[in-house]
C-alpha cells in the first residue's frame, strides 16, 4: 500500500498502525504536525472498505486538524485516529484499553478524544491506561452548545461583511439537521428574530424545534430550494456539490458541518455566485475551543471558553475580508492563514 506518494500525504511526522490480537484492535493512529504544540484530533471508529481508505481517511483528516486548530488559535498541533471495524460489534473494554496503551506509548504528542462512534464513555475506558484523551465527561463537557455560539456569531459576521449590519431579525435561515449544535443554534436565531426552516431525518427533532422556535418544517430535499438569506448545513458533509450549488438561493452559506464542500473547486463556484461561505473548519471551531480550556493549568473555565470562541467573529472577518481582496475562494485563503500561522506560531 502507498503511503508516502498518495496526495493525502503531506509529510505526517508519524503514522503508526496499531494491533491487538486479544481484543481485536486494529487503529491508525496519524500526527500530522506538532509544530503548535500536542497534535489533537478525535478517534473514529469505522468500518473502512479496505486499509487504504482507513489510511486516506487518517491522513486526511489529521491534516485537517492541524488547520483547524491552527485557525482557531489554539496550542494544539493535529492529529487524528480510527479504530478499523463495525461500532455494533467490536466494541469492548479491552478493545478502548488497548487503544489507551497505543496512546500511552506515544508518549503525549498525541491526544485522542471524540469522534464519530465514539462516545464520552469509550474515550473514559482509554483513560484507564493513559492520560493522553482529552473531552472527557466531568471536565469541559459537552462541546455541542460551544459549536453552536461558534456559528451562531459566524453567521453574523457573514452579515456585517455582506449586508454591512448583524441584525438578524426577519432573516431567513434554512437549517440542515437538527441535532446537538443546530438545536441550540436555532434557539440563537430564533432568540435574534431570524425566520427558520428546518429539516432533519428523524421526526422527533423537527417536532422540537418548530415548538420551542415557531421554525416551518422542510423536505430533505426542498431545504437546497429555499427562497432565504443563509443556508445552514448541519448535519452532513459534501452537501454542496455538484448537483445542489445551483439549486441554492442563499447568499450566505454558514453551519456547523464538517467537511461541507464536496471539492475545493465548489469553494470558487460559490465566490463566483456571490455565496459568502463561512469555511467549516472556522465557524465550527467552538468545540475544540472548548476541550482545549480543560488543559488549562488554573483548570476549566467555561467563561475563558466562551471569551476565545467569540473571536471566531474577528477570524472569520479577516477571512472574508482577505477573500475580497484577493479575489480567492474563503476556503483557499483559510488554508493560506492556518499555514502561515503554523508557519510563524500562534
Ligand atoms: P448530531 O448527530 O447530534 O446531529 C446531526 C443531525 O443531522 C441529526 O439530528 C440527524 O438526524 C441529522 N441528519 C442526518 N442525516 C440527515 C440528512 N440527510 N438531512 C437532514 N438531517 C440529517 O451531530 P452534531 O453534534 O449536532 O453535529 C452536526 C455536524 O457538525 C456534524 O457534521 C459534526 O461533525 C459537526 N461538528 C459538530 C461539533 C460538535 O461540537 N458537536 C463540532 C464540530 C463539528
Amino acid at each position: 500500500m502507498a503511503v508516502f506518494n498518495k496526495v493525502e500525504f503531506d509529510n505526517h511526522e508519524q503514522v503508526v498502525f496499531c494491533a491487538d490480537k486479544e481484543s481485536g484492535l486494529k487503529a491508525i493512529i496519524a500526527v500530522h504536525s506538532t509544530k503548535l504544540g500536542p497534535a489533537v484530533g478525535g478517534c473514529r471508529l469505522w468500518d473502512y472498505v479496505s486499509d487504504e481508505d482507513a489510511v486516506y481517511d487518517v491522513l486526511r483528516l489529521s491534516k485537517g486538524m492541524t488547520y483547524k486548530n491552527a485557525v482557531a488559535r489554539l496550542p494544539f498541533g493535529g492529529g487524528k485516529s480510527v479504530i478499523i471495524g463495525n461500532a455494533k460489534e467490536i466494541k469492548s473494554e479491552a478493545l478502548f484499553r488497548a487503544f489507551g496503551r497505543q496512546l500511552e506509548r506515544l508518549s503525549g504528542s498525541y491526544y485522542s478524544a471524540e469522534d464519530v462512534n465514539i462516545t464520552c464513555a469509550d474515550v473514559a475506558i482509554m483513560n484507564k491506561e493513559t492520560d493522553y484523551v482529552l473531552g472527557l465527561e466531568g471536565k469541559s463537557g459537552n462541546p455541542s452548545p460551544f459549536t453552536a455560539l461558534g456559528t451562531f456569531l459566524g453567521i453574523k459576521a457573514a452579515f456585517q461583511h455582506q449586508r454591512g449590519h448583524q441584525d438578524l431579525s426577519g432573516v431567513k435561515v434554512a437549517v440542515q439537521g437538527l441535532g446537538a449544535v443546530a438545536y441550540t443554534l436555532c434557539k440563537y436565531l430564533h432568540e435574534a428574530g431570524a425566520e427558520l426552516f428546518v429539516t432533519d431525518i428523524n421526526q422527533a427533532s423537527i417536532d422540537r424545534v418548530v415548538t420551542d422556535f415557531k421554525a416551518t418544517a422542510v423536505s430533505i430535499d426542498e431545504i437546497y430550494d429555499l427562497d432565504v438569506d443563509v443556508y445552514a448545513p448541519c448535519a452532513l458533509g459534501a452537501t454542496i456539490n455538484d448537483s445542489t450549488i445551483e439549486r441554492l438561493k442563499a447568499t450566505i452559506v454558514a453551519g456547523c458541518a464538517n467537511n461541507q464542500l464536496a471539492e475545493g473547486r465548489h469553494g470558487e463556484i460559490l465566490r463566483q455566485k456571490g455565496v459568502l461561505y463561512a469555511p467549516d473548519y472556522v465557524i465550527n471551531a467552538g468545540g475544540i475551543i472548548n476541550v482545549f480550556y480543560e488543559t488549562s493549568p488554573e483548570g476549566y473555565s467555561a467563561q475563558a471558553a466562551t471569551k476565545h470562541v467569540e473571536g471566531i467573529f474577528d477570524t472569520l472577518t479577516e477571512i472574508f475580508t482577505r477573500s475580497e481582496a484577493e479575489q480567492k475562494s474563503t476556503h483557499l485563503i483559510a488554508d493560506e492563514l492556518a499555514q502561515e500561522i503554523i508557519a510563524n506560531g500562534l
